[in-house]
């Protein structure tokens, strides 16, 4: 069973996402679980603030580092002490396939997200062991990201998908985009289903599918070919 802990200050947002559909589904058959948890249930602020202004000034709040601290220690419990810690931030490593590979084989994983504008330097000092982003913009906070990676990490889990078969070929695996798909009807409006994948004849569609995956990368993503 993998277990993906999310740092959250909107634990709602994070399971209302992940509990729907296929990862819904894998938790369900306990092949995955997740769990939100609230980074404002640990402040020990006696209005429940969990955020301050930036020393040094400037725009916006900073998550203070205690309430985020106390939350990481009590996960750490549960997930034991070697376990990675995530930081969602716009600043890190860009997420992409082969990462999440890696990632899939790891039985726990915390990820950290920040709102406004991030969270103290020191407790990311302290407890992080990765900064990943999802890509070259700013979201408001790092619970999108999270989804984003658990959704990717998960379908590379065995069993998450109904045919784990289906994450081989897709899109980046050896830095290709996938061929076109089709489905019934064979015609649509005067459109037809390719010929050779009514064939029958498993190499000659292999063929096509592969050439049709070159092609599809040439023109959208040449910069995958590069590699
Ligand atoms: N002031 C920060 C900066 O310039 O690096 C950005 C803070 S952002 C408004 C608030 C939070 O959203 C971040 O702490 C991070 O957790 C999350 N976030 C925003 N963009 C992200 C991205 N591209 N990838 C991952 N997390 C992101």
């Amino acid at each position: 069973m993998k277990n993906y802990y999310v740092m959250t200050l909107f634990p709602d947002m994070v399971m209302n996402g992940l509990n729907t559909s296929i990862t819904g589904r894998a938790k369900e058959k306990g092949i995955i679980n997740f769990e939100a948890v609230n980074i404002r249930d640990f402040t020990k602020e006696k209005h429940g603030h969990v955020d301050d202004y930036p020393y040094g000034g400037g725009a916006g709040m900073v998550m203070q580092a205690q309430p985020v601290y106390d939350a990481y220690k009590y996960i750490e419990n549960k997930s034991g002490v070697n376990t990675r810690v995530i930081y969602m931030t716009p600043q890190g490593k860009v997420f992409n396939q082969q990462m999440a590979k890696e990632l899939s084989c790891e039985d726990n994983i915390i990820f950290l997200c920040g709102h406004y504008e991030g969270i103290d330097e020191r407790v990311l000092e302290m407890i992080v062991t990765d900064n990943v982003s999802i890509g070259d913009y700013v979201l408001t906070g790092g619970e999108l990201p999270a989804m984003v990676m658990i959704d990717t990490i998960s379908r590379l889990v065995p069993g998450v998908l109904n045919n784990d078969l289906s994450a081989l070929d897709e899109s980046f695996s050896e830095n290709l985009l996938e061929y076109p798909q089709y489905t019934r009807p064979e015609e649509f409006m005067g459109k037809k289903v390719p010929e050779v994948l009514l064939s029958g004849h498993h190499a000659n569609i292999a063929a096509w599918r592969k050439e049709q995956s070159l092609i599809r990368t040439k023109n959208r993503r040449p910069d995958l070919l590069d590699g």
